[in-house]
């Protein structure tokens, strides 16, 4: 059977869902192609934290930009989405760090971005689980936490879309072939399918990052931020080695979120005791009592990384029907709304809220090297 519209999405994790919103909000007909459960891939896996990050002027821009849309559909999300503007508290461990701390505080501060700078004696009383001699901290008051899956079901329900339970298998010349051997033709077609996006674009810049979490039973008041050493911030850039950082969220119920871990290469999605048992050594580290916490739930995901750290988000360039909405790595779920939003008014000929071209997948993005792929 062969059917048409006006664009066929692959994929229906956290940035197809918020494609197909957004492009559905000016009057396009869509389909949105997935072949497993709504937000069951990598958005089902991730911590949920939307956070402004100024790794690059270009993060910073996306990621911001992305944090206001969030706070335009908070309203909106049901509440079972736990959608809450907890903060983050960046914690600094030593005096390098908390350099570190200032530049970013400043570099927020330029860009009207909310921030504090914190003494120990601040942190202690935001945290008080914490351990005492933290060199000082970084208050992100508008930072949020969402359930990422139940917010990607949100905005497929908010979107008016064909959705076909179906794999994939190509996409190109205007056309999606479907597992069943259906057809679906559109002059736009996009690939939001994240791990699988490289199956249906080859050769993109993409690598696989496997991450690890965990969850503890509730513990109301045992943690009441989402806080974060600063050197997460170190160990994302690692390539080489597989990395662990303190990252830890409290649920509404009082679950505390563990995190996290990256390793470039791995390819199994067994979870590993090993780096597991470091996460929770590099957690204890900060929070001297969490061992005394029990774990309900352990669970992998993977992050799809680019070179440059940036999404990859606009016209593949191979064949004119094909948009890229991929390559989020760690901030998917955060930088969702802008990908999309980007991608609808770039396709409908309207200026970007802001400059696109850093996530354009221009030919030097795509020839580039992905580091350990
Ligand atoms: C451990 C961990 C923690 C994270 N924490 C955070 C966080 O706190 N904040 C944040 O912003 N981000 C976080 N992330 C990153 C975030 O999870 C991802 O960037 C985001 O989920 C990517 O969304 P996606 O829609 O591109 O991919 P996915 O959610 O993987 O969706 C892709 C979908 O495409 C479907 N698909 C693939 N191939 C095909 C095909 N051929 N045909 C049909 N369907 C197909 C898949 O079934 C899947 O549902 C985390 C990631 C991990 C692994």
């Amino acid at each position: 059977m062969i059917q048409s519209f006006n664009a066929v999405i692959v994929g229906g994790g956290i940035v197809g869902t918020a494609c197909a919103r957004a492009l559905s909000q000016h009057g396009l007909r869509i389909a949105l192609v997935e072949q497993g459960e709504i937000g069951a891939g990598a958005t089902a896996a991730a911590m949920g934290h939307i956070v402004v990050l100024d790794d690059s002027p270009a993060q910073l821009a996306l990621t911001r930009y992305s944090q206001l849309l969030w706070k335009q559909i908070a309203g909106a999300l049901p509440r079972e989405a736990e959608y809450n503007q907890r903060g983050t508290l960046w914690v600094a461990a030593d005096d390098e760090e908390l350099e570190n701390i200032c530049r970013k505080h400043s570099a927020y501060n330029q860009a009207g971005i909310p921030s504090e700078v914190l003494d120990p004696q601040s942190i202690a009383r935001l945290e008080p689980a914490l351990r005492p001699g933290l060199a000082g901290g970084l208050w992100m008051p508008e930072d949020v936490v969402v359930s990422p899956q139940l917010a990607a079901r949100f905005l497929l329900q908010e979107a008016n879309v064909t959705l076909l339970r179906q794999k994939a298998k190509s996409m190109g010349s205007g056309k999606v072939l479907l597992g069943n051997g259906d057809e679906l033709h559109a002059p736009i077609l996009i690939n939001a399918a994240g791990e699988g996006a490289p199956a249906l674009t080859p050769g993109l810049p993409v690598a696989m990052r496997k991450g690890h979490l965990a969850i503890t039973h509730p513990y109301p008041d045992f943690l009441h931020h989402q806080v974060v050493e600063l050197g997460y911030l170190k160990s994302a850039h690692v390539t080489t080695t597989d990395t662990v950082a303190f990252n830890v969220q409290p649920r509404q119920n009082g679950q505390v979120l563990i995190g996290s871990s990256r390793q470039f290469g791995a390819k199994s999605r067994e979870v590993e005791d090993g780096i597991l048992a470091r996460m929770f050594a590099r957690a204890a580290e900060y929070l001297p009592s969490l061992p005394s916490l029990s774990i309900e739930r352990t669970w992998t995901g993977f992050r799809s990384a680019t070179p440059d750290k940036l999404p990859l988000i606009g016209p593949a360039g191979y064949d004119e029907s094909v948009f890229l909405a991929t390559g989020h790595e760690g901030l998917g779920i955060t930088t969702s709304l802008a990908t999309a939003q980007l991608l609808a008014d770039l396709i409908a000929g309207r200026t970007t809220a802001i400059p696109i071209d850093p996530y354009l997948p221009t030919p030097d993005r795509l020839a580039a090297n992905i580091p350990g792929a």
